[in-house]
């Protein structure tokens, strides 16, 4: 099976070529300036060429969460992702109960051995339960009721019942028990990132001497510099800038993160130590004025405004209702970035931090043909995952 794609313009890592044709050959890159002949072609119309998005942190899309626990909700809420540029995605489970998670767990686990999507997942992300309720700031719009402290018999359940599949998981430093949780974690070698945390710079760095090693929706639900009573603490936004080998993502909607915040975190971490999300809800990728964040019965209510999902009381954004698609646009046309950065950040950085970056990622001979087309817009014409086109 073979495809050539021409009149592209190749976003590579440091440039972008001139309009080329590019082999793709038993589902990778072969060549990036073919010039022989192929019985199937696609047409870029001198677009850009770019490697396919990978969102490490995604709740759902096109009116599904992975909260629904269904394969129909993982469908849905995939192929409205990959509509939008997505090729690979690690479904995230909201704080909720034990119940609810393990239903979330087995539903992928059915999901997996089943649909044509699967080769579009990485594996699980759960965002919680085990956060700080200590305030608004830092449980945003996470369910404060299911907050909890870290619970060995249950985290030892979960992963038991995943068998394997939980790459990663978010929890607050500062809790009990969380440096045992940690190296249990390590032990199975799963990706620990702070999140919906109120930890003092202090215990940000003691979380990550025990393993944690990036940090979640970066600036939203995560402390910085702030006064108790009378004393002035650092958050785990400074402790976060003066440790190298710790990664952050950032939510690349253009609402929760201004553009000289995420410069910032280009400028101290470099494009290898900053991934965008979209932390997209149910909502994205529709035109929904008002739903569900979570699942369809325990969720909580929220509402869009300005192109942001918020929680009815406008106290919280509530995730947000982005599409990868809108993150390049935001990334290029609202902060100036140029289209090589913003292809590292939505597709290489996140590879290089989920360890898959010797098949996936950038355009490069090889790799696995993940792959999306935009126009001078940078609004999506085709995407193709593994050379099969999807849209
Ligand atoms: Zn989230």
């Amino acid at each position: 099976m073979s495809l050539v794609i021409k009149n592209a313009r190749v976003v590579l890592g440091d440039r972008v070529t001139e309009p080329v044709s590019v082999l793709i050959r038993d589902s990778v890159i072969s060549d990036l300036d073919y010039k022989g002949e192929c019985e199937s072609t696609l047409d870029a119309e001198g677009g850009y060429l770019m490697a396919g998005f990978i969102d490490l942190h995604v709740h759902g899309g096109g009116g599904a969460d992975f909260m629904d626990a269904t394969t129909e909700a993982f469908e849905t809420a995939i192929a409205s992702h990959l509509k939008h540029g997505t090729t690979l995605l690690y479904p995230t489970a909201m704080t909720a109960s034990e119940e609810d998670i393990s239903a979330f767990i087995d539903a992928y686990l059915e999901f997996r051995e089943k649909s044509h999507y699967a080769r579009m997942t990485g594996g699980l992300h759960l965002e919680g339960p085990y956060f700080s309720g200590a305030n608004s700031q830092s449980s945003g719009a996470q369910k404060k009721g299911s907050m909890r402290l870290p619970d060995r018999e249950e985290t030892e359940r979960h992963l038991e019942r995943a068998k394997g599949n939980i790459v990663r998981w978010d929890a607050a430093v500062e809790l009990e028990g969380i440096r045992e949780f940690a190296e249990r974690m390590k032990r199975a070698g799963v990706l620990m990132a702070i999140a919906h945390s109120d930890a003092t710079a202090d215990e940000a760095e003691r979380g990550f001497e025990w393993g944690f090693s990036h940090v979640t929706h970066f600036y939203n639900a995560v402390s910085s510099h702030r006064k108790r009573e009378q004393t002035v603490y650092g958050g785990i936004v400074e402790a976060t800038y003066l440790d190298d080998s710790v990664t952050v993502e950032l939510i690349g909607d253009g609402c929760h993160i201004p553009r000289h915040e995420l410069l910032l975190a280009l400028k101290i971490k470099g494009e290898d130590g900053v991934s965008v999300i979209t932390d997209a809800t149910r909502i994205a990728g529709t035109d929904m004025k008002e739903g569900k964040l979570g699942g369809l019965k325990n969720g909580s209510d929220v509402i869009v405004e300005d192109g942001v999902a918020k929680l009815p009381d406008r106290t919280s954004f509530a995730g947000s209702i982005a599409t990868m698609d809108r993150c390049l646009r935001t990334l290029c046309t609202l902060f100036g970035l140029p289209i090589t950065t913003a292809s590292r950040l939505l597709s290489l950085s996140p590879a290089k931090r989920m360890g898959i970056s010797d098949k996936k990622g950038s355009i490069e001979i090889g790799k696995d043909a993940d792959l999306v087309i935009v126009d001078g817009d940078l609004q999506i014409k085709n995407v193709i995952v593994g050379g099969e086109l999807f849209v």
